[in-house]
Formats: C-alpha cells, structure tokens, sequence
C-alpha cells in the first residue's frame, strides 16, 4: 500500500461518454464540457497529461466519482485546438499507460484524481500457444472487420504484421464496435496474452450476432420481395385484361360464384360483389385485403336461408316440460297458453317470454327445454355487464379487428335462422357514453323491426323475424321500460325446501350421477341427508348450490369407487360431513333470542328474498344520528322519518321526548358490503329504534316489512312472496305486514302460508304490542296494546 501511495501521481481527469482510449493508440475527439475543457487546459499548462476515464452512464453531464470506471488510461495531450465560434475544443491524444484512480475529486472547476500506474505482467505461455493465440485473435478481426461494421481496411494493415500481443488487443479494443463493457474489461486487464483470449471470445460472439441479424434481414427482404413480386404481376394482369377488354373478374373468382348462389335480394348481392372486386384489387396479403376477406367469408357464413323444422305438438311439448322439470304449474302453463296461441296464429309475428326469478330457480334451463320441444337449436347470449351498444350491434368494419355484434354472432353459431335465442341477464344492461345497448336491443326484439335488422358490421340487413327469443331476468325493475312492454313477463318464485328435496330427488341426482359416470345403484343419498344439505349447507331462492353440493358428493363417491376402496356408496345425514366437510349454515335458526335493539326485517333482492337484520344503538350524546351499512338514499329517508315517528310517540313510549337532542343514535344494517335501499326497512326501523330507546328486548321470532309515513301508517310494499319464503327459510314464522299487502297473500306459496304466521297492521302503534309484547308492564297503555294484539290474533285467525 506504502509502495501504491508512493508511486501516486496527482492529475487533471476527463470523463469519456461511450469511449476509452487504449495505451499507444492517437486518437481525437472533442470535448465541450466545462470541467473537461478545464481539465484539458490544466493539463496543458503543465506537463500535458491527463487521465482518461469512462463514464458508468454517458447520459449523465456531472457524473458522482462512483459514477466513473477506476481503471482508464494516462495519455498526453499532442494537441487541442478551440473551435471557431464555439465552446468545442478538439483534442488529440496518446495512450501512454493504464493508470487506477485511488481517489477521484470532484472540484467546480474540473475532476482530478490521485492515480497510479499499472504495468502489463509476464504470463507464463508456451510459445505455441502464443501463437495460436495472435493468429486466432487476428484472423477472428479480419472476419469481424470484413462484416461491413464501418472499420475502414486500411486499418487491418496498421498492425497485421505485428506480434506484440499488448499492441494486437489495444489496437482492436481501440477501433472495434465493442460494446463500452467489454471495452472496459479488456482495458481492465493487465495481462496481455489473457487479453487476447478475452477478445477471441468477444469476437466470436460478435460475430455470432452478426450472422443472425444477417439471415433475419435476409428473411424480411425475401418476404417484402414476395408480396412486391405478387402486387407488380396482378397489376400487370390487370393491365393485360384491361388491354383484352375483359372483365377483370371472371366467375373463376374465388367469391362471385358463390356469392351469387347465396339466398339473397339481388341488392344485397350487388353489394357484396362490389366487396369481392375491391378485394381482387388489393395488393395480396395488405391489411384492408384481409379485413375484406374475412367480412365477405362471414358473410358468407350466414345461415340466410337454413331453418330447422319447427314442431309446434302442444301435448310433447306439456310433457317435455313435466319431464325436465318439478314443479313450476304456473310457468309450464304460461308457456303453453303462449305457445298454443303461436300455434294457432302462425303469421302473427311478435310475443316474446322473459323469464323472472331469483338465480338458480330453472329460468335458462327451462328455456332450453323450450327449444329442445320445439327442435330449435339454442344460443345463449350474456347480456350482463354489456355496457357498450357496439357489442349487440358490432363495430363497423373498418376498425381493425372488428367483428359482428353478439347478435349476429349468435345465429351464426346456431347455423339457422331461426334459433332460440336466450339473452341472459337482460335486467344487468348498462348505458354510458358509448351508447345504450337496449336501444339496439330494441331493435332486435322489435317484430316490427328485426326483420330488417342491420349490423354495423355486415352492413346489410338480416332477418331475424323467424328467431325465438327468451330474455331472461332476476328483477324486472332494472329493465328498460321499452323493452319490458314488449315483453311477456313470466315470474319464477323461489322454491320451498319441500320442492327443493323433490327436485333434488327427481332430477339433479339423476343428473350429476351421469355426469359423474355413476349407476343408480353405486351412489344413494338419503332423504334425510338431501334435507340436511338444503337447510345446512345452502341457503338460497334457487337450487344452484345444492346442484353444486350434489355434484361434490358425486364426485367424492366417484373417487371412492374408482380407487376401489368401495363397490357402492350410500350417503346419510350421519356421514354428510364426510362428503360435504362441516355444516355452513347449522344452528342457525337457533341462535335467535330476544335483543335491545335488533329487529328481523324483510328485504327483496335481486337473488330473492332475504332476512335483512337493523341494529340501533342509543348513548348520551348531542343528538347525532350516524347510519351504516351501504344504504341508499331512499333507506336513510327511511331513519330520518322513523326518528320522528317515534318522537310523536315519546309519551305513549315513556321515552325522553327531546332524545333526538339528548342521544347519540346510530342505525346499522349489518353485511356492509352488500349495498341496500328502498323504503320497506321503515317499520323495522322504527322498531329497532324503539327497543333500543326503551331498553326493552324485540322479540327475535318476529321478522316485518313496511314503508312507513311520518304519522306512523305503514304502507304496502312490494316482493311480499319471495321475503315471506326468505323469513319461512330462516325458520321464523310471525311476520307483520302491511294491511294493504293482505291481497297478496293469495299469491303465497302453500308450505309458508301454512307454517308461517301473517299479521297485518295499520300503524305503527299495531306492532308494538307484537315486537314488545311484554316490554314495560308498568305502562298503562300494556292493556290496550294487548288487547290489540288478541284482537288483531283474532281477526287472521277467522
Ligand atoms: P337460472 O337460469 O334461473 O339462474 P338455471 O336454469 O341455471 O337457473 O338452473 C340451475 C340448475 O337447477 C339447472 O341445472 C336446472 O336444471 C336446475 N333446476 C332449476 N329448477 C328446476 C326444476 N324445477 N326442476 C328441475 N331442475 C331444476
């Protein structure tokens, strides 16, 4: 280290962009920099050498010291002139030594450094490979050179004859198109015969990369050499007709001939003609060629005139329908009303079914069977999330990659004219800036219109008068209301766990055991263990998740048989588990006991009815009122006029009448993430709040629904069915309902109007004696209110 010290020498230095310059090679390059002009005239004030060093990043204008290589070159400055008219100062230069910086300083005015030299070492190589080496070294750059990399020959000859190998590898590091770290390893590297095998190495790979960008060039010529070939002789041949006077396009064409066979108006055909001779007219292979192309082949492909033979028997299709589903009296009747009134009024065009219910209860599956009755193949297009009206219609065909609309893809899926289409999800319809998808829906379901239905991207009219559709939907309160009226609305309820186990039983079962390759006789499931899946493991309207529960009991069955382990498989209630892991939903029903401030309410969602809890919480406070739990706006109207509803009541309910001033209040709707709203949560509002101001306990065993008014009336509300069903699920089986929703009572399944408890009431005041039968029994009012309760008791049960 004393030795390094010592043999340090103190010296201006200039940072090189993309360069290095090797021990006794001249070169010259300018520089503009003001520390490297600096450096350049230090330098020369005193005894004309400098340090030359390359920067790590050339992009870089005042590198860090880190940002320099430590090993470069000493060299002296052989002459430097200013430009004229300009900062620019060219330099000349000669390598002298590689040199190491110790330190680099950088100043204001320019960088130095304290460096010291470093000398080339003896290496101990035989002579044979001495020369197997230069001469390997040299004929490899002779190749290298010769690969038109811009190295002029006349520098081969500086050094050919040489044999000095520290002369050999600087001279080619020096003017070889090496990249700056292979540059800098060779510089770095103070043996020189180790210098030479590091550069065969580079040049080999070099050369290797060379060649391969050759053939690739090579490839693309010949490519670009084709299609210009092909383009010079079709217009060439075009030239020839012209000269002969024929028709450029003769029914050799690929597409005239069958263009012309095609089943269409003689308008359309001129149409597509004129696409076919724009085609022969394209340069093979160009863009518009194949966009062209592949519109005239789906053109083409269109079922125009291919139907399948419709069979319209009233009674195969009643049977069909009994076959392939449980239940469903109303549907099944609807459809065949529907379709006997089709069948005596053939040319009456227009009726379209959409089908209504919550997910799962057999609305595509029933659709299908339509067309399985009727020998229509079927498409099914999803319609939710569909925000853009280019996909019902399809991009016009000049976009790249443009392609008809679902529609039409539809029908040339099916391959007839005439399929049954079902176009789910039809309630899940968006509309934003790029069109509303339901005024090309419109159009498509329009009898009047989709005769003549026109596709931006086919641009001539297609008929689909002959197609069937069914829509199908969870809620028609998200359908457009065009497209409602034009549609016969058939609803599907949620199914009893008594249909639920019949459907199992008699269909899905049946079903999966194929599915899963399994007899009859190979897998069992008891009814009891079919009970247990519906009430513990699902809970939903439609049967989907029991469909998918079955399916994983199959499956397991079909693992034990396969492996061998059994011959048959009988699945109880007992070993259930077994096959299905633990129960999700077990104990449910019987975690219900009476709470301060937790009332059971009533909702109706798109996947059917829902117990849907309220919490209110009161603490001293200064009259804030905080609602939780994703609510609309309508829902936290619903809090605001059940806060005052009470504070009319506050002398019947012994509560503070100034509690809205003296009590922080705080609603909640548990399950946050799913968003909520509509008035029908008003009552149970109202009478959580209640509980949770007097302190008296709501009975849990009671679930309710109703808007209610400022005064306290409760008013009717909608979807009554499917949340009866929802409270009937859940095991609860008192519900207060409006007065006004009596009527609605008809419409109830049998198996809840059974088991279940309906108590209408008027006002508010009605409930209470049912919500808090025993709450506050000092309370004079007790008597009444229970009176009212026996009397209204009465009355439902007359
Ligand atoms: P949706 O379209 O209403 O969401 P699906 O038609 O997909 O429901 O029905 C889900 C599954 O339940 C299907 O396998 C279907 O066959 C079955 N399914 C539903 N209802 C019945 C029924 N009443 N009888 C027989 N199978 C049914």
């Amino acid at each position: 280290m004393a030795e390094i010290i010592e043999k340090t020498v103190y010296m201006p230095l200039l940072p090189l962009r993309g360069l290095n310059v090797f021990p006794q090679m001249v070169i010259t390059f300018e520089v503009e920099r003001n520390t490297s002009v600096n450096a350049v005239n230090t330098a020369c004030g005193k005894d004309g050498l400098i340090f030359l060093t390359a920067q790590k990043d050339a992009m870089q204008d005042l590198p860090e010291s880190s940002g320099l290589y430590k090993v470069g070159t000493v060299c002296k400055i052989k002459q430097h002139i200013i430009l004229p008219q300009s900062s620019v100062c060219r330099v000349m230069v000669e390598g002298l030594y590689r040199a190491e910086a110790i330190a680099i300083h950088r100043g204001e005015k320019l960088y130095t450094a304290d460096i010291f030299r470093i000398d080339d070492k003896k290496e101990r190589v035989s002579a044979i490979r001495r020369e197997a080496l230069v001469r390997n070294t040299l004929s490899l750059f002779r190749d290298y050179s010769s690969r038109e990399t811009g190295i002029p020959g006349e520098l081969l000859t500086g050094f050919l004859n040489s044999a000095d190998p520290a002369y050999i590898s600087d001279y080619i590091g020096q003017h070889s198109k090496f990249s700056l770290e292979n540059k800098q390893e060779l510089l770095e590297l103070n043996y020189p015969y180790r210098r030479l095998a590091l550069l065969i190495k580079i040049l080999n790979e070099e050369i290797n990369i060379m060649d391969i960008e050759a053939r690739l060039n090579e490839e693309t010529q010949a490519r670009i050499d084709k299609d210009q070939k092909n383009y010079y002789l079709r217009q060439e041949l075009k030239a020839i007709k012209d000269e002969l006077g024929e028709d450029e396009y003769d029914d050799d064409d690929e597409y005239i001939p069958r263009i012309n066979a095609l089943p269409v108006s003689d308008e359309i055909k001129s149409k597509l003609i004129k696409e076919a001779k724009k085609l022969a007219k394209e340069p093979f292979g160009s863009s518009e060629a194949s966009v062209i192309k592949s519109y005239l082949d789906i053109c083409l492909d269109m079922p125009w005139d291919k139907k399948c033979d419709e069979i319209l028997d009233i009674p195969k299709v009643k049977k069909m329908l009994d076959d392939d589903h449980y239940g469903l009296e109303k549907v099944k009747t609807r459809i065949i009303e529907y379709l006997s009134v089709k069948k005596l009024t053939p040319d009456a065009k227009g009726g379209l079914i959409c089908l209504v219910g919550p997910p799962g209860t057999g609305k595509t599956s029933v659709a299908l069977s339509i067309a399985k009755c009727l020998n229509r193949r079927s498409v099914r297009i999803a319609l939710g999330g569909v925000h853009d009206e280019a996909e019902i219609r399809g991009h016009r065909k000049t976009y790249v990659g443009s392609m008809p609309g679902r529609i039409i893809n539809g029908i040339i899926s099916a391959g007839v004219s005439n399929p049954l289409m079902i176009l789910d999800e039809i309630d899940k319809l968006g509309s934003d800036y790029r069109g509303d998808p339901s005024s090309a829906l419109l159009e498509v379901l329009d009898p009047e219109q989709n005769c003549t239905f026109r596709d931006n991207f086919l641009e001539i009219p297609f008929d689909l008068s002959d197609v069937f559709f069914i829509t199908t939907a969870n809620t028609t309160s998200t359908i457009p209301r065009p497209l409602l009226d034009r549609m016969e609305v058939i609803e599907l309820s949620s199914y009893t766990d008594e249909e639920k186990l019949s459907i199992a039983k008699l269909h899905l079962l049946n079903k999966q055991r194929k599915k899963h390759g399994l007899a009859t006789s190979s897998l069992r499931v008891s009814d009891a263990a079919l009970r247990s899946v519906i009430s513990d493991y699902t809970r939903e309207s439609g049967v989907r998740e029991l469909e998918r529960s079955i399916a994983a009991v199959c499956r397991k069955a079909a693992s034990e048989i396969a492996s061998g382990d059994k011959k048959t498989v009988s699945v109880t209630a007992k070993n259930l588990d077994k096959y299905l892991g633990v129960p999700k939903y077990k104990d449910y029903n019987k975690n219900f006991s009476d709470e301060v401030g937790l009332v059971h309410g009533l909702a109706y969602t798109s996947v059917g009815g829902e117990v849907l809890d309220v919490e209110a919480a009161v603490m001293d406070g200064s009259g804030k009122l905080q609602i939780t739990g994703n609510l609309g706006k309508v829902m936290e109207e619903s809090v605001k006029a059940a806060v005052t509803c009470i504070r009319t009541r506050s002398a019947i309910l012994k509560i503070d009448p100034d509690f809205h001033k003296n009590c922080d209040i705080h609603i909640h709707f548990p399950e946050g993430a799913v968003p909520k709203d509509g008035p029908s949560a008003g009552i149970t509002i109202c009478m959580a709040l209640t509980s949770a101001l007097t302190g008296s306990p709501a009975n849990a065993n009671i679930a309710m629904t109703g808007e209610i008014s400022l005064r306290g009336r409760v008013m009717p509300i909608g979807g009554l069915k499917e949340k009866s069903m929802a409270a009937y699920r859940y095991g609860i089986r008192t519900i207060l309902i409006p007065e006004g929703n009596v009527p609605n009572l008809e419409e109830i399944d049998n198996t809840v109007r059974e088991n279940v408890r309906f108590i209408p009431i008027k006002t508010v005041d009605d409930a209470f004696p049912f919500v808090f039968g025993s709450f506050d029994k000092s309370n004079t009012k007790n008597e009444t209110l229970s009176k009212a309760a026996a009397e209204s008791d009465i009355r439902l049960r007359q």
